[in-house]
């Protein structure tokens, strides 16, 4: 399995389009919160990079309460993923048993034997990135959801008589 990028890196790319002034929401919340002169917003506790003043003061109460938020749940490194919520889930499904189940199976695969990788939470970002439509992704169950037309689309991986296999669920809304 090749090593994803980290969410470091993905943090710095974010931070550099901002600097250069061409990511201008913010990237805790993803609002339009920031005021136009960068430099006169709040500077994250947690990585090298400036939020809006109300993520600010939420930081700064969450640390006060010792829990703060996991860098991984920021808005910019989780970007709206509805590529599919026009399209059918059988269309849907058709896609992505093309596209993005060998993948899937593969980091399925991996995470059976490596389940204490520190980089999982770099490896659903990897995932996300590489699996357009994909919403959210489960490690325990391993369990891919997509938003589509009818509702959500479920994909569940398991292993059975040692072979990685995966069934398909809709759960209308
Ligand atoms: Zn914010």
């Amino acid at each position: 399995m090749r090593k994803p990028k980290t969410i470091q890196e993905r943090m710095a790319q974010i931070k550099a389009a901002q600097d250069a002034g061409e990511y201008t929401r913010c990237p805790r919340c993803s609002e339009n919160t920031m005021k136009p002169r960068l430099h006169t917003n709040a500077l994250s506790r947690q990585y090298d990079i400036m939020i809006c003043d109300l993520c600010g003061m939420d930081e700064a109460k969450m640390a006060f309460m010792g829990a703060p938020k996991p860098l991984a749940h920021w808005a910019c490194l989780n970007p709206v993923r509805d590529d599919f919520k026009d399209t059918s889930a059988a269309q849907a499904l058709t896609q992505i048993e093309e596209a993005q189940i060998p993948f899937l199976t593969q980091l399925f695969q991996y995470w059976l034997t490596q389940p204490a990788d520190a980089d999982w939470e770099a490896h659903r970002l990897d995932a996300y990135e590489k699996c357009p439509g994909l919403t959210t992704l489960w490690f325990e169950p391993f369990v891919a959801r997509y938003t589509v037309a009818e509702g959500t689309l479920v994909v569940c991986f398991r292993l059975r008589d040692g072979t990685a296999q995966y069934a398909a669920d809709l759960l209308a809304d």
